[in-house]
This record gives structure tokens, sequence and C-alpha cells, in this order.
């Protein structure tokens, strides 16, 4: 990834503008096989590797990523260890490839990595990759919901039942198990950041059960956060933009569409995952104390209500 053009070396908080702090990529039309991989990327995405400096601000933290292997979710996995944290990540047993880059670079900073394999369709998995991560973390206080399932289909008629209900599996139904599994391992003070997106106020026609599960996870996130707040657990979430991840060349947009990815944006360009990675540093962090069911938009610009 080093010698990519589309990634930088220049340190997170170097003053830039942000319209030029990446090219405007014009992906060439590519496919990949669900779920995609982030080392088959063409221009391979910027997880922050060699730019993202910590500033000790999650200094013996415990935290679990689900989807940690690829694109937002690998950005966040190496700024918390950057940042000091220990960390566990889920990814699906076929991005073995993706899961060793991202533990061997939070190893190489000096944290402990805890890869854990499985499928969200699976009810069983989260709660096991929960139990997992206190084992071997020794304690948890920070879960990011971050895994996604994200297919484009033309037309409602062509949307199979099983498609939604595996898009309703992993991005919505897994977070309640996965959280309602770490909670009795929560104490006050620890933090959940769920992953929604853009698509929850802006659906997509062809996006209609992915932006549904993500409408649904904003209406979650904020209830839980009332649920939660008086025990000092906070909840709150991400809403990305269009970024340049696995998930969009493995069928989450229509491959013709690839070129043009994140242009309508005001910055006019695709974000990159390490660019969210700060937004979820911020919410793990005792300092967003005062931060309870908010949403933080990571989107170059696109108007959110
Ligand atoms: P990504 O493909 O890099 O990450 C998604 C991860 O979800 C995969 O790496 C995979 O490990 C996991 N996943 C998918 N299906 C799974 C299953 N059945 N079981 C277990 N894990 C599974 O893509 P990303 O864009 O970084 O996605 C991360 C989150 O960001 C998702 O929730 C996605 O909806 C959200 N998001 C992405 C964008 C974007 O433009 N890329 C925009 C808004 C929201
Ligand atoms: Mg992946």
């Amino acid at each position: 990834m080093s010698d990519d053009a589309h990634t930088t070396t220049a340190d997170q908080l170097v003053f830039q503008s942000p319209v030029d702090r990446y090219p405007a990529i014009e992906p060439p039309e590519q496919h990949q096989p669900e779920p995609g991989l982030d080392a088959e990327m063409t221009p391979m995405a910027d997880l922050g590797e060699h730019s993202y400096r910590g500033t000790g601000r999650l200094e013996g933290r415990k935290a679990l990523v689900t989807g940690g292997d690829s694109g937002i979710g690998a950005a966040v996995v190496i700024a918390y260890a950057r940042e000091g944290a220990d960390v566990a990540f889920t990814y699906l047993p076929a991005e073995e490839e993706d899961a060793q880059k991202v533990a061997r670079i939070v190893t190489e900073s000096g944290r402990r990595c805890v890869p854990i394999a499985g499928d969200l369709v699976d009810p069983a998995f989260g709660p096991e990759a929960v139990e997992r991560a206190v084992a071997e973390l020794g304690g948890l206080d920070i879960l990011v919901n971050n895994a996604g399932k994200q297919i484009a289909v033309e037309s409602l008629t062509d949307l199979t039942d099983q498609q939604v209900e595996e898009t309703f599996q992993v991005n919505i139904l897994a977070m309640f198990r996965t959280t309602r599994a770490a909670l009795p391992h929560l104490a006050a003070g620890s933090t959940i950041i769920n992953t929604t997106s853009v698509v929850a106020y802006q659906p997509p026609p062809v996006l209609l059960d992915y932006a549904a599960t993500k409408a649904a996870i904003n209406n979650f996130s904020k209830g839980l956060a009332e649920q939660l707040a008086p025990q000092g657990i906070r909840v709150n979430t991400v809403a990305p933009g269009p970024i340049w991840t696995p998930l969009q060349p493995s069928d989450g947009q229509p491959t013709e569409a690839l070129p043009e990815f994140g242009q309508s944006t005001a910055l006019g360009r695709a974000g990159q995952p390490t660019e969210l990675a700060p937004a979820y540093v911020f919410l793990a962090s005792p300092e967003s104390s005062y931060v309870v069911g908010a949403t933080i938009h990571v989107n170059g610009g696109m108007p959110t209500p």
C-alpha cells in the first residue's frame, strides 16, 4: 500500500486543504465477489497505516470492532491501536488475507490484536465474538458495530427474500445481539459506536434493503443511547458518505457507477477509510463525555437533516 499514489504518508494532523488531501479517484470499472478484498482494490484505499499518529487518547482501552479487516473498520482498528488500545476485530473467513495484514499493523504498533473469523448471518457469532474478545483482551470497554452488507439491485422485483434477510441479519439484527452480549462486560465509561450511513436519509433506489437497515440503526442507536446513558454507557453513530472500500466494487454499486463514485460530494471526491477514524476515536474517548445519541456525519459535504 505504501507505494500506491492514493495513500498518504502525511501525518493526519498536517494542515492542508481537504479538497486535495486525496486525489479525486476515478476507479476503473471492476468487480470482486462479495465480500471483496482490500488487497484487490484499484486504486488501493488508505487505511492510515502510514499516516495515523496516535496521541494517547485510548491508552489501555479494550475494543471490539466488527468488520475490522478492511475499509472503515480496518482504519478504526489501526487508529485505536495507535491511540493505545488493544483491539479484537471480526472478519469473514474469505477475508483472511486482509485480516492478517491489519493484525500485523496492530501488533507492529505495540498493541495486542485478536482477529476473530465468522459470519454474522449466524445468530451465535456476534455473542461468541464478544466472549472471545473479553477472554483474550481481559475485558471490553469499546464496541464498534461496523460490519455491513450492501448489494445493489436495480428493481424490487429482483430483490430476493434471501438478500433482504441476510442484509438485515448482518447490518441490524447482529447489532442487537452483539450489543446485548457485550452489555454485562461494559463498565460505566464504556462506549458503543454504530456505523450507519448517509443513505439512512437519502435512500438510493438501488439500495432499498441496505438503506432500510441504516435507518433502523439510527433509530436503534438513539433509543439505546437513552436507555444506557444513566448507566454511564454512551451510544453514538458515525454516518459515512461515499468511502472507497471493498464494499463498493463487490456489488455495493452498479459497476458502471464506480468511476464517478463520490464525485457528487461538495469536496468532489470519495472519502478514504482513514478519514473516518478520528470520528470513531473521538466517540470512544472520554473527551466526548457529553456526546450521547449523536450522529457524526463524515460525508464530504452531503446535506443531512
Ligand atoms: P468493507 O467491505 O471494508 O467492510 C465491511 C465488512 O463487513 C467486511 O470487511 C466484512 O468483514 C463485514 N461483513 C460483511 N458481511 C458479513 C457477514 N455476513 N458476517 C460478518 N461480517 C460481515 O466496507 P466498509 O465500507 O468499510 O463498510 C463498513 C461499514 O461502513 C458498513 O456498515 C457500511 O454499511 C458502512 N458504510 C460504508 C459506506 C461506504 O461508502 N463505503 C458508506 C456508508 C456506510
Ligand atoms: Mg472486508
